[in-house]
């Protein structure tokens, strides 16, 4: 047995801190129980998680019955206090599902069947002119729409971030850069999770491991499903356009995918995309010119001013397509302790929801649930001053000068802000980017980055050579400027 490596012990194991596995671990933290949540990558978010169409979708089109749409049917009015609880950017805007053709019209009418049948009523289906009136960017083709007033869009990786937060707040152990290698059981019970940090005795494990939650079943021998990427590619356009939907404009879906959107963010930007590309490799986050024209090409027909001039950046997402179901949260026969949390179509929709059911479904396998008396809901977001009113500017500034120092001018990022996300546990540049968009901006960071790893460096006393982008091996500096300078400088004057 390896000495060094600490033996830890949990009530619960939840594997992956993507957006179902940091809503379990914050449900559990509303009981007495020891729960450690652990992910491979050194930063909360996930992988899906980090890059979708960050919507919350209210269920209507779902197959009726299925566990996914019990799931965001029941999840969709729980978000409401989730994000006052958490305080998170989240705004039921709505949404107009568009048709161009008579044919899609007819398939309108049977998509608010399905929706009534998943008990969604509020849906309507209205004439071109009435959504033209209603988005008056939308093309002059656009034969008529439903309006889904439910649909909203959220900070997802926020709502990550305060999950695991609120979660750590009461009690949870969060474990970063530690992988699970193999879920051990003795006599058909979970006994143990090994992981690149040591092996963690525990008695329940929820493998809320993404697209990898099949290799780490296959670990344990239960592995009945494949898991397998769908590719989505996205562009990003500017927070500045002529035109600016109110509204999620979604297309007709397809057989193969729920079709592209148009989503205004809740920072202001449009999110188009996705495409939907069944691939082989877990790995391929590349974007294409072939798709992201597609994107283009099928946006444009509903909004004609759509450019892709206005392109911030572009970013493509894995979702995990699972065979044989979809959503699948369950107990496993065999092996007592184990639950799988895997493969929606919309995880950041279902996430509250999924989390109860996990939980209720570990009660089930006997784990001792008692509430904690003292469990505290709420949790608060690093203040920002870009969404702050003059007023409220002064005062931040009055209470740390620091907010005056602004560090990202394209989205007004300060040196207070910086320090407090570093301060929350932020060790890395992108860790920085995502929390408080620093570098998210037309300039893509061409500003900031520098003063970034200046500040990160200062705070983590560390040397500026050690901050990195990401994952260990993305470090930005090689050595101080005036020193490579002078040795390249020499090196120079001998060669001529
Ligand atoms: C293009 C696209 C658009 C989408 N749009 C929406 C939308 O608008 N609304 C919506 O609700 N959903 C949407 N989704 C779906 C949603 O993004 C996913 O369902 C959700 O993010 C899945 O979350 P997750 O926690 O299961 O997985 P992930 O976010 O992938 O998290 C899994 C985590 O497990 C970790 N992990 C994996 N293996 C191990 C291991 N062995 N040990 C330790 N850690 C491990 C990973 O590092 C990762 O952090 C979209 C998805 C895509 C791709």
């Amino acid at each position: 047995m390896n000495t060094a490596i600490p033996k830890l012990k949990a009530d619960v194991v939840v594997v992956g801190a993507g957006v179902i596995g940091s809503a379990v671990a914050r449900e559990l933290s509303k009981y007495q129980v020891d729960v450690i949540l652990i992910d491979r990558n050194e930063d909360v978010g996930g992988e899906a998680s980090l890059a979708n169409n960050a919507s919350v979708i209210c269920g209507y089109d779902f197959v009726p019955g299925s566990l996914d749409s019990q799931m965001a049917v029941a999840a969709s009015p729980m978000f409401d206090k989730l994000a006052k609880d958490l305080d998170i950017q989240f705004e039921r805007i709505g949404a107009l599902q568009v048709a161009l053709t008579e044919e899609e019209m007819d398939t309108l009418v049977e998509i608010r069947h399905i929706a009534l049948k998943n008990g969604v009523y509020d849906v309507e289906l209205i004439s071109g002119d009435e959504a033209r009136r209603m988005e008056p960017s939308l093309s002059e083709y656009v034969l008529g729409a439903m309006v889904i007033p439910r649909q909203a869009i959220i900070d997802v990786f926020g709502l990550v971030v305060a999950y695991t937060e609120n979660a750590a707040d009461n009690g949870v152990r969060l474990m970063l850069g530690a992988k699970a290698l193999e879920i051990c059981k003795e006599n058909g019970v979970v006994r143990s999770v090994v992981t690149t940090r040591g092996e963690i005795e525990t008695r329940f494990v929820v493998n809320a491991a993404g697209l990898h939650a099949d290799a780490l079943a296959q670990t344990a021998g239960i592995c009945d499903f494949e898991n397998y990427p769908r590719k989505g590619e996205f562009f990003v356009l500017d927070k500045k356009l002529p035109y600016k939907p109110k509204h999620i404009i979604a297309s007709v879906p397809t057989a193969l995918s729920r079709g592209k959107l148009l989503t205004p963010s809740v920072e202001g930007n449009l999110l188009l995309g996705p495409t939907a590309d069944n691939i082989k490799d877990k790995s391929d986050t590349a974007t294409s010119r072939q798709g992201l024209a597609e994107v283009l090409a099928d946006l444009q027909k509903k909004i004609p001013a759509v450019s892709s001039r206005d392109s911030v950046t572009q970013f493509t997402g894995l979702r995990p397509k699972r065979i044989p179901d979809e959503l699948s949260i369950r107990a496993v026969k065999g092996v007592s302790g184990y639950i799988e949390a895997n493969g929606s179509s919309a995880g950041v929709t279902v996430s509250p929801a999924a989390a109860v059911y996990a939980v209720e479904l570990l009660k089930r396998e006997r784990l001792t649930l008692v509430r904690k008396p003292d469990f505290n809901p709420i949790r608060r977001s690093i203040r920002k001053f870009s969404g702050a009113t003059s007023e409220e500017r002064e005062i931040l500034i009055k209470e740390d000068s620091r907010y005056a120092n602004i560090i990202c001018r394209c989205e007004t990022v300060s040196e207070a802000e910086i320090v407090e996300a570093i301060r929350r546990g932020a060790s890395s540049v992108d860790a920085i980017k995502r929390r408080l968009r620093a570098g998210m901006g037309r300039c893509q960071g061409g500003f900031c980055l520098p003063r970034v790893i200046e500040i990160m460096a200062r705070e983590l006393h560390v040397p500026a050579e050690q901050i990195r982008k990401n994952e260990p091996g993305s470090e930005y500096l090689t050595g101080p400027n005036k020193q490579i300078l002078g040795e390249r400088g020499n090196h120079e004057l001998l060669s001529v």
